[in-house]
């Protein structure tokens, strides 16, 4: 299928073309027909499968005939990257259809936002939390509104937004069309739906799997050696590498390590200001950074092609957050490696990781990397953590892949 056989408004197909969208994702192909329909859509899609422009485009065709000066088309997103990101996308895609979009969450100043939202923009991309504050200063008029949009859904519930999102949801016409965006279906999503959906047409794309380009290897390490590891990874990588830790005190310590260690190292993580945040972003975006060092609520939704791979520095809480975090690379049709590094505690995520990817996860081990070495001084580590692992002989034949080999792992216990 090709982008030309939707006939969307000339203005929009302008942007399809700058954005060199020729072929539309699996998502798109799916999704796109009803929501032109006017019917309600319940989209199980992980993210970098390109659901945005599933809903994008829909949502510019509908408006752009229409009176400009109201907002006609809600976008609730979980965090203000995602937010950005997905404004980004209106701008790009909409950028001839002469469409407004205004982007609303907190950190910053309400002024900029109010002025944008009277009479400036008709679609508004927003998180929760700063909506409900201009709905009740009514700094916002959301009584033309046409179409909302719920994305990533189950992330917005683990934030605990369930509350504002109903709250919203009451303020808003009920002859509406909605769509809802979950990369997961729990039972809490089962209800949001039931309440917020008419007649829905589910669109399930790869259910909850990853994208299918991604490469998946595990690195069994003792923790004080973790950093020691990620920088002989490094040595290997080209391109920009994002690495995932579980804590933002973390994510800041290993970001000064790498920067001091002469890597230009930027950090995404929930202490930073929004102009800090921006700042590591666009410049890990346009190549400033070939690192980046974040948590996992911080990197919901950014969107930078060219990610080569990400590193698990610590093993995601959930199977979940996996998903979400090697959903960065991969991006559409493009691949990349997710390499997890795991410790003897891991062993319990490992197997319910595997589960969830339907598939037995490579461990590697790197041939010339000192796994017996002791802590080094200043390098951050966790000291209680001393578990080794003990590797066995790779396979024959094994692929060898950024330096390593493979293993079975042992998963020794032993004290040091
Ligand atoms: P998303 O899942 O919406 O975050 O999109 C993931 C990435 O795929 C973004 O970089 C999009 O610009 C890109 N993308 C979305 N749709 C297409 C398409 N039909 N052709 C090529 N790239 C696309």
């Amino acid at each position: 299928m090709h982008f030309d056989d939707f006939k969307f408004h000339t203005a929009i197909q302008a942007g399809l073309t700058a954005n060199k969208y020729t072929t539309p994702t699996p998502i798109q192909e799916q999704a796109i027909p009803p929501i032109r329909e006017g019917k309600d859509v319940m989209g199980l899609a992980q993210t970098g499968t390109g659901k945005t422009a599933a809903f994008v485009l829909p949502i510019l065709e509908r408006l752009i005939e229409k009176r400009r000066g109201k907002v006609k088309a809600l976008i609730l997103a979980p965090t203000r990257e995602l937010a950005e990101q997905i404004d980004t996308s209106i701008r790009s895609l909409g950028r001839r259809t002469e469409l407004r979009s205004a982007t609303v969450y907190g950190g910053v100043g309400m002024g900029p936002q109010v002025r944008k939202l009277s009479g400036n923009s008709e679609i508004v991309v927003a998180c929760p939390g700063r909506l409900l504050d201009h709905l009740h200063q009514r700094t916002i008029d959301l009584s033309h509104l046409e179409v909302l949009v719920v994305d990533e859904a189950d992330c917005m519930l683990d934030m605990g937004f369930l509350p504002q999102i109903r709250r919203i949801i009451d303020q808003i016409p009920r002859d509406r069309q909605t769509l809802l965006f979950s990369a997961t279906m729990p039972d809490t999503i089962k209800d949001l739906a039931n309440d917020i959906l008419r007649s829905p047409v589910l669109v399930r794309i790869g259910h909850t799997m990853p994208a299918t380009t991604v490469t998946h290897a595990l690195y069994p390490i003792v923790s004080h050696l973790k950093t020691a590891l990620l920088l002989e990874l490094l040595k290997q990588a080209d391109s920009s590498v994002l690495v995932f830790t579980r804590t933002k005190h973390r994510a800041k310590r290993l970001a000064e390590q790498l920067d001091k260690l002469g890597y230009s190292t930027a950090c995404l993580q929930g202490n930073l200001s929004q102009n800090q945040r921006q700042n590591a972003i666009t410049g890990f975006r346009n190549g400033q950074y070939k690192i980046l060092v974040a948590t996992d609520i911080a990197a919901r939704g950014i969107d930078i092609n060219g990610i080569s791979h990400v590193i698990n520095y610590d093993v995601p809480d959930t199977t979940d957050a996996y998903i979400h975090r090697i959903g960065r690379t991969g991006r559409a049709e493009k691949t990349g490696d997710a390499f997890t590094f795991i410790t003897g505690e891991d062993t319990q995520m490992v197997r319910a990781l595997e589960r969830a990817i339907n598939q037995q996860i490579e461990r590697r081990i790197l041939p010339d990397f000192d796994y017996k070495a002791p802590p080094a001084p200043g390098m951050p580590s966790e000291q209680s953590d001393r578990r080794t692992f003990r590797p066995q002989a790779a396979p024959q034949g094994s692929r060898p892949g950024f330096g390593a080999r493979r293993v079975a792992f042992a998963g020794g216990r032993s004290r040091g």
